[in-house]
């Protein structure tokens, strides 16, 4: 991943309507039912030899962050944690990429209870747009439950238009904090040479997000923070 082709592909985000996107998003018949699998731990994804990713390790700009801080009532720390799934080790300081939505002991997202969403109306924008995501070819899905939800032909072209929107801003901001992460990091970041902490990790990180560079102290017991 370099600088270059992140503003190249910035550039082809700007300028390609999200109508191309709506079309791919209705063609996979998903919409939403609200079931929460995705919001529980359902299984280990293997990124590269060294990092095994639980399906729920969800990755979440500042922004998010300080909504739904503003929202709730939370801190910081009662919602997201370094991800730890995303570190590099220089041999001085370990260097973390971005945040991930806090899990209780039983691997769920803290936010999930009594069945759904706590936190629906300030959820973060990965959430919103689930299970699209983008690859170089266009829209990709996850796995979703989402196939049940028959609403009809005119409401899916709305739900897939408005979709559409927030998957292209989600890759548009998602690109725009890659530019800023790369520039901290040097473009020779390779991802074999990214690696997991353990859950319990207690000690010194840094964390880059794009937005800003944060020294902070991981609590062992719950990957809680203290800043420094
Ligand atoms: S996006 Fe899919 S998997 Fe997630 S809650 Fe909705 S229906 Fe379930
Ligand atoms: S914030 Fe809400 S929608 Fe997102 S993973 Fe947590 S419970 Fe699910």
């Amino acid at each position: 991943m370099d600088i270059a082709s992140l503003r190249q592909r910035l550039e082809y985000l700007v300028h390609t309507h999200s109508s191309v996107f709506a079309e791919q998003i209705l063609n996979s018949g998903l919409s939403c039912v609200r079931c929460g699998w995705c919001c529980r731990e359902n299984f280990n994804i293997k990124v590269t030899k060294n990092i095994s990713r639980p399906s729920n390790a969800i990755s979440v700009f500042p922004d998010d962050i300080r909504r739904i801080m503003k929202g709730k009532g939370l801190q910081w720390d009662e919602i997201a944690q370094p991800d730890i799934y995303s570190c590099l080790d220089d041999g001085k300081n370990i260097r973390v990429i971005g945040w991930i939505l806090r899990r209780g002991d039983n691997g769920n997202c803290v936010f999930y209870r009594n069945s759904g969403c706590s936190i629906y109306e300030w959820r973060p924008m990965i959430c919103r747009c689930y299970p699209f995501f983008m690859d170089e070819h266009g829209i990709e899905v996850m796995y979703c439950e989402g196939k049940k939800n028959n609403i009809g032909e005119e409401k899916a072209k709305d739900v897939a238009k408005e979709m559409a929107i927030l998957v292209k801003r989600y890759e548009m901001k998602k690109t725009r904090n890659y530019i800023g992460i790369i520039s901290w990091l040097g473009e020779k970041l390779r991802l074999s040479d990214l690696l997991q902490l353990p859950r319990g990790y207690g000690g010194e990180v840094i964390v880059c997000d794009g937005d800003t560079i944060s020294r902070l102290s991981m609590k062992k017991e719950n990957n809680g923070i203290a800043r420094i």
